[in-house]
């Protein structure tokens, strides 16, 4: 059977422009244009993945977003209006897997969604405490038995939290991660000057890499937000 998407949307249009495109992708659709609809839908459905408008009429859309992490890993992906990169990073701080900001194209949307299906999908099979994987990802082999790197075949040389931020990155494949959420995972600690030595690590990082910002092959900024990491 085919996954189900739950939209949760107020725009009438907008929500019917998202069933007719979603279905004609193959998903099920089931639709939601309050936040109190959308919880008793997902509680009964137990959709696959969730699509949430963060500004609905009756309930702040991060409330909803906090009783759906609430339940379970199910993957959301947020729509924010324009000029709100502070909504953006509280989302996906909140536990969002990804957002698209409105108006968005309905190919980087199916884009999105594959990635966090995709997504949910291999951590479900995924043994825990993977440390000793291999990453490849187009010319990039990361060794994590011996925490070698190399790119197009030559050996690269990472110092050991450029290392970790870049295993952070590749286990994260095609979502934007906050900067707080990286500097969480690499260092274990808030970050006390604003993120001024993530920034550090990760232009040098890239540097080694060989990405330009303009056209990056491995990692994207996320402008206000944080880092992508271009995978697949
Ligand atoms: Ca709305």
């Amino acid at each position: 059977m085919s996954d189900e998407i739950l939209v949760v949307e107020d725009d009438d249009n907008i929500r019917q422009l998202l069933r007719i495109s979603l279905r004609t992708e193959g998903y099920r659709v089931s639709e939601a244009s309050s936040g109190a609809v959308a919880l008793s839908l997902f509680e009964a459905n137990a959709p696959a993945l969730v699509l949430l408008d963060l500004g609905l009429p009756d309930r702040d859309g991060m409330e909803v977003l906090a009783r759906i992490r609430a339940a379970g890993p199910t993957p959301v992906i947020v729509v924010t209006a324009r000029n709100q990169d502070e909504q953006k990073v509280r989302a996906l701080d909140a536990g969002a897997d990804d957002y698209v900001v409105k108006p968005f194209s309905m190919a980087e949307l199916f884009a999105r969604i594959r990635v966090a299906l995709r997504h949910r999908a291999r951590e479900n099979d995924a043994p825990a405490a993977d440390t000793a994987r291999v990453h490849v990802v187009g010319g990039l082999v990361i060794d994590g038995e011996t925490r070698t790197v190399t790119l197009d075949g030559a050996p690269i040389h990472l110092t050991p939290y450029e290392y970790s931020l870049l295993l952070v990155m590749v286990e994260n494949p095609g979502k934007a991660l906050t900067h707080r959420f990286i500097q969480k995972a690499v260092w274990g600690y808030p970050a006390a000057d604003e993120y001024k030595t993530l920034r550090v690590i990760m232009a040098s990082l890239r540097r080694k890499l060989g990405d330009k910002p303009a056209a990056p092959r491995f990692i994207a900024t996320e402008v206000g937000v944080g880092y992508r990491f271009i995978g697949e």
